[in-house]
This record gives C-alpha cells, structure tokens and sequence, in this order.
C-alpha cells in the first residue's frame, strides 16, 4: 500500500467560485440563485432556459442571466454549475435532456422541495453523470413566482438541505456545500426519506391546510363578506395559499404518502379540540391551546436544533413574505 505524505491541496477548502452557470428554469429559484452567485462573485457567466421564450428574454432583461438558450441541453452546454430549477414533475426530463452536455467534473444541482421522487428521476436518467448530482432543497423562497420576484438575499440566513446518494462524488458534495455557505446559507445533509417526512410536517401539510382553510370560506355564501372582515390572523395563517398551483401540485402528489401521515395526527388533532368544544371543557381548551403556544414561541426563538433562530429574518420572521417549504 502506497502511502505520501498530506499536501495543501489535500487540506484546502473546496472553492465556492464556478465559471459558468446554466440554469433550468428561471423562475423565482432559479433566478434568485443566478442573481446570488453574481452579487457574491462566485460565477463569471449565466446562460438560462425556461419553458417559455419569454421568460427567458424577461431574465435576460432583469439582468439575471447573461445568455439566453433556447433549450434545456444549450444551457448545461459547456456549464461547470447545473441548477434544475422547475416544477419537480419536470425535473427528470429536464435531467434527460441536459445529460448529455454535462461535462465531466460538472456540479449538476437541484431545488425541488420534494427529495425522494427527485432521487430517483436522477437515478433513471443520469446513467454515468449520477455521481455528479447533489440533490438540494434551500428552506427559503416565497409564494409569489416568476423570475420578476428572484432576489439576490433569497437564501440568506436560510437552511440548505443537501441529500446526496450513495454514488454522489463526494468532492462534489464538498462543493455544494462550500457554494451554498458563501450564499450565506446554513447547510444540512439527510436522507431523501428524511427530508420528505420532515418537510410533510413542516411544510407540506401547513400549505395544504392554508389551501384547504380559503376553499372553505370561499365555498359559503358569505364569503365575500367574510373575507372584507378578515385580518391580520387571516392574512398570515393563508399567505401561502396564494403560492404557485403548478409548483404545489407537484409537491403535494410527490411526497403524498408522508403528507396523508400528516394529515391523519391533524385530523386527530383537530378532533380533540373539537372534543373538548363539544364538552365545553375551558380548562383542556386553555392546555391545548397554551401547549401550542409554548412549541411555537420556542420554536421562534431558536429553541429546535433544525429551526433557524428569529434573527434571520428572511425565513421565518411572520409576516414575512417568505415562504419556506
Ligand atoms: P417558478 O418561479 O414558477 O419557476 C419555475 C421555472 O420552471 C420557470 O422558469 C418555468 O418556465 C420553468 N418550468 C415550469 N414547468 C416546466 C417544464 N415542464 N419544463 C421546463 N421548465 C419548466 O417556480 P419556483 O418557485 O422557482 O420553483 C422551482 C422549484 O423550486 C420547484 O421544484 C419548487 O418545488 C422548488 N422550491 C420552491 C420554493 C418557493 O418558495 N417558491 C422554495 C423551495 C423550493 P416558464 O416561466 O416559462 O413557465
């Protein structure tokens, strides 16, 4: 067995700087990560694709992007850096497509708030380039889309989370995560089961009941009365019901099997407290109400190790206008 002594680059830092980046779909992620990358100085040129011409040319325009493709495998072309930044249904063709140009030694990433289903389109598609794709999901972002609202300060203060695969490179994990750190973010690395069971706690089932809480009301005949009424509760409790239906549609049915989990301990939730309605029992009212109330403040205040503290506006501060998912 040869053995030699550790040099420099043996030790050194992985580098957070790429040359060119090609982006998937700019959108509000994808935007906000292109404009990240040129106010931190950590990319030189970055070519986009959407699906629309004009949302290319309307990057272009807002100065995201440098270069327009006209399609997905034009901007992998020549691309150090990858970011798939679409719906995650339309991840895996994305991937197809752009296979071929990635090149060796390419950093291929995505941002798709669902992790399983992702993994495994990248395992059906990337055939020798599997290696070189670090799955990640930043917990930042907001309810409105489109490339217009893409900010540079999108993920500061945020979590990352990173689910590389068993055949990740992990010189390429190392990059990711030196990349989303200078982005100023906080990176952590699970499972891809991990993730989507946390995330249906925390994110995917609070949207589907802000979802479901407008059907509601919208369905009574009141509602337009209602909602004239309605305040301050209202507005942060179903600020994420206005998110995008492409984008949520897709979250929703990827990660449907932890989310019908979620929504069988809210069913029993709910029920309880409609139990304790039903008794007219204020005492068991008042605990279960202040029991939440406790979770939520500590919660605020940093007290969970995955909860980022509340002096990182930019993702948890209510009501911001943020929208971790
Ligand atoms: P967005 O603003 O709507 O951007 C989506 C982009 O993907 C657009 O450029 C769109 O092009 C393109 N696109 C849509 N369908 C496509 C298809 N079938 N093939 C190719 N391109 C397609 O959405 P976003 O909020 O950035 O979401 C992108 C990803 O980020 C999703 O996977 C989502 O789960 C994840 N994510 C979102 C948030 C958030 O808060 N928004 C947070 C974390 C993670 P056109 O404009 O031409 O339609």
């Amino acid at each position: 067995m040869s053995t030699r002594p550790a040099t420099d680059r043996d030790t050194a830092a992985p580098s957070p700087g790429f040359v060119r980046l090609g982006v998937i779909g700019c959108g509000l992620m994808g935007g906000s990560f292109a404009l990240a990358l040129k106010a931190a100085g950590l990319v030189q040129q970055v070519v986009g694709y959407a699906r629309s011409p004009e949302t290319v040319a309307r990057a272009r325009a807002l100065g995201v992007i440098d270069e327009e493709a006209s399609s997905a495998p034009m901007a992998a072309a020549g691309a150090d850096l990858v970011l798939v930044s679409v719906p995650v249904a339309a991840t895996g063709e994305a991937l197809q497509a752009i296979r071929p140009q990635i090149g060796p030694g390419a950093l291929v990433m995505d941002v798709g708030s669902t992790k399983s289903d992702v993994v495994q389109a990248a395992r059906q598609t990337l055939a020798d380039r599997l290696g070189q794709f670090v799955p990640a999901h930043p917990i930042a972002g907001k309810e409105r889309a489109g490339v217009e609202h893409a900010s540079a300060d999108l993920y500061r203060g945020c979590q990352v989370i990173l689910t590389p695969l068993a055949e990740t490179d992990p010189t390429l994990v190392a990059r990711a995560q030196a990349l989303w750190q200078a982005l100023g973010t906080r990176v952590r690395t699970m499972t891809p089961r991990a993730h989507d069971a946390a995330y249906a706690a925390v994110s995917h089932l609070p949207h589907l009941l802000a979802f479901a809480a407008v059907r509601a009301l919208a369905g009574q005949p009141q509602a337009a009365d209602f909602l004239g009424l309605a305040g301050p509760g209202f507005r942060d409790f179903t600020r994420i019901a206005a998110s995008d239906p492409d984008v949520w549609r897709d979250i929703l049915l990827a990660n449907a099997t932890e989310l019908r989990a979620q929504i069988r301990h809210f069913r029993a939730a709910l029920d309880s407290f409609e139990a304790t309605l039903d008794a007219g029992d204020a005492h068991l009212l008042r605990e279960l109400i202040a029991e939440a109330s406790r979770i939520r403040t500590q919660w605020a205040a940093g007290a969970y190790a995955a909860a980022p503290p509340s002096s990182d506006p930019p993702c948890t501060a209510p009501p911001s206008s943020t929208s971790p998912r």
